[in-house]
């Protein structure tokens, strides 16, 4: 099964998708992650991508696509995959549906993590004095936010479109929110 969660950031799609993951027994792909940890290691991808990742913007669909092929044709991913954080553009949702295509294989499931700006901000900063990422400081975040609403909000007419979008309220506990997502998967 291949289940993509949408949402802004800060919506809750990597604590869901580490819990729906492990239910499920199939890896997640979560773009930002491995782009941190090639940030980190000092990689060619992390020196391509560290200063746009700290800026807030969005890296470029080819860097994604590139890290998303990889992923894929792991044979952890062969029973399906749980998308986070990727797709962010209408290009990489073209690109995944291609790559997925060619695998004999389709987006079963496109979740929106639904939550509202002033929880968005209120959860980030919380992260911050948390995890200490650079790219929760508040000029970053605003250009996050930007970045969600003019690239990736469209993304979910995209899938709209094309076999539609199951709308997660996701205000509440993490339990209460797992349980929608629950609901939603079926299992
Ligand atoms: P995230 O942890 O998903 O919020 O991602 C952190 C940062 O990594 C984003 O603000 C982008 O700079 C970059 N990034 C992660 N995934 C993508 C993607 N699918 N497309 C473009 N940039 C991405």
């Amino acid at each position: 099964m291949n289940i993509i969660l949408l949402g802004p950031p800060g919506a809750g799609k990597g604590t869901q998708g580490v819990l729906l993951a492990e239910r499920l027994g199939i890896p997640k792909i979560a773009t930002g992650d491995l782009l941190r940890d090639a940030v980190k290691h000092g990689t060619p991808l992390g020196l391509k991508a560290k200063a746009v990742m700290e800026s807030g913007a969005l890296v470029s669909d080819d860097i994604i696509m590139g890290i998303v092929g990889e992923e894929l044709a792991k044979p952890a991913s062969s029973r399906g995959v749980i998308f986070d954080g990727v797709v962010r553009t209408i290009p990489q949702a073209e690109g995944v549906a291609r790559l997925l295509d060619g695998m004999g294989r389709k987006m079963d499931l496109v979740l929106f993590f639904d939550v509202t700006d002033q929880e968005v901000l209120s959860r980030i900063e919380k992260r911050r004095t948390i995890e200490g990422r650079a790219d929760d400081d508040p000029t970053a975040v605003q250009r996050r936010l930007t970045a969600y609403r003019e690239q990736t909000a469209p993304v979910l007419d995209w899938y709209e479109a094309r076999g539609g979008v199951t709308r997660i309220p996701a205000v509440g506990s993490v339990e209460a929110i797992a349980d929608r997502v629950r609901k939603a998967v079926g299992r």
